[in-house]
């Protein structure tokens, strides 16, 4: 086989065999139907408000997408994914149903690649995979499906950019997470530099201590001991910083540290040098942008309650919930199952690291509910959810399935008229 057919980065040329399938396993006569009636159902004392952005983005889209591509190709080759495609067990059970085999975190065994063979199958999930691990298995001669988002390679580009130039990268992020590991790995293939991550403003704000001599190095590094590059010496490395985030963080926030850093520097150092001294390219991703916005809007409504729907180890869906949450009574859930009746609900709430069960959480009387959906999340887990939701208030049967049937026509119609212009 030769190199072109080994690295996939653009499709695999099938994407007409997969689309029915992929139409038949994500989508939602319902959320068509909602997205055509200007993202609003309404019914006796029930409005339900669908978020104007939500749900899978573009990336996730195509992720997903060549997944599915990969396996219609190489039905009979062994195809592995590195960790999870996103984070949403629904997907990632369906990929399994599929034959798609999971590699473990790199951080569970020895040597997460060890079975993977030359004849294998691997894709490389939205998130991208560390430097090493993508010349390991270049190395090992399997075919590449590469399904880094574009969004991530731009942040790649930006602390590259800061690697070359002596700056560190200072990555607003979380340092466990797969996204910000793969970020972190192209700085260091970069001999000499540096980064460091920082989770929020609280720990933004030690950045600041240390900058402006309120703490010293040894609590500094205690600190920081998992989440800088190796040998990193913050007396040196932050001398001179970049800002860059994970693609799925609070973009307010990301303004605000990098707001904060320049601050401290500015006080330190003068305001002169800190132009010199601190660089920053906002690098939040416009799928994410536009979800938080678009929650934004939701709670601008008065929404009585919002909805989330997604993963609940998903980065972008937990800021969802947090924007939410700051004003409005907000649930998030991982799928339908979890609305269990009117009367219970098994949701996470902001901050804790598993789901409870809660009663009483659906009010009786006139109610808004505002539903959205973090960018792992497909239209099919949407609409079951809504679905759900539209029954506990007692939308009746004959009218959903009405508007699911009205749906699944607009769709097909869409699809036919896409089909007659790729043909044309
Ligand atoms: S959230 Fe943004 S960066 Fe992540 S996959 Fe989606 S579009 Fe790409």
């Amino acid at each position: 086989m030769s190199e072109e057919n080994r690295y996939f980065r653009r499709g695999l040329g099938n994407r007409p065999a997969v689309v029915g399938i992929l139409h038949a396993d994500y989508h939602s006569g319902l959320v068509e139907f909602l997205k055509a009636s200007g993202h609003r159902f309404h019914h006796d004392d029930t409005t339900l408000r669908l978020a104007r952005e939500f749900g899978f983005c573009y990336g996730v889209d195509r992720a997903v997408e060549y997944a599915y591509e990969a396996r219609e190709r190489f039905p009979d080759r062994r195809t592995w994914l590195v960790g999870e495609i996103i984070h949403n067990p629904g997907v990632n059970r369906r990929l399994q149903e599929m034959g798609v085999r999971f590699l473990p975190a790199a951080e569970t065994v020895g040597d997460h690649l060890a079975e993977v063979e030359a004849d294998d199958v691997v894709i490389i999930p939205a998130f991208g995979v560390p430097h090493v691990d993508f010349t390991r298995l270049r190395e090992r001669g399997c075919i590449l499906v590469d399904t880094t988002c574009g969004s991530v390679l731009t942040v790649w580009k930006s602390v590259e950019k800061y690697a070359r130039s002596g700056v560190t990268a200072v990555i607003h992020g979380k340092y466990d997470h797969e996204e910000t590991r793969a970020t972190c790995s192209q700085v260091t293939c970069h001999a000499g530099a540096h980064f460091l991550v920082v989770r929020d403003r609280s720990e933004a704000e030690e950045v600041c201590a240390f900058l402006e001599g309120r703490i010293d190095r040894t609590a500094f590094l205690e600190r920081f001991a998992q989440a800088a590059s190796p040998g990193f010496d913050p007396a040196l490395h932050l001398e001179r910083i970049g800002c860059a985030n994970q693609t799925t963080m609070l973009s307010s926030e990301s303004l605000e540290i990098a707001g904060l850093l320049r601050a401290a520097v500015a006080r330190r150092h003068g305001e002169t040098a800190a132009v010199a001294r601190v660089r920053s390219f906002d690098t939040i991703c416009s799928a994410t942008q536009e979800r938080q916005d678009a929650v934004l809007e939701l709670v601008a409504e008065g929404c009585s309650l919002i909805v989330v729907i997604g993963g609940f180890n998903s980065s972008n869906t937990n800021h969802l919930v947090e924007i939410a949450s700051a004003s409005t009574r907000t649930y998030h859930i991982e799928d339908a199952a979890n609305l269990v009746s009117e009367r219970w609900v098994r949701h996470k709430p902001l901050g804790e690291r598993s789901p409870l069960v809660e009663e009483g959480w659906l009010p009786a009387g006139p109610l808004t509910i505002g539903v959205t959906a973090g960018a792992s999340t497909p239209d099919s887990e949407i609409g079951a959810s809504i679905e759900r939701l539209l029954r506990f208030r007692g939308v009746p049967e004959e009218m959903l399935a009405e508007a699911d049937a009205e749906g699944r026509r607009i769709a097909e119609e869409r699809r036919e008229r896409e089909r007659s212009q790729s043909k044309a």
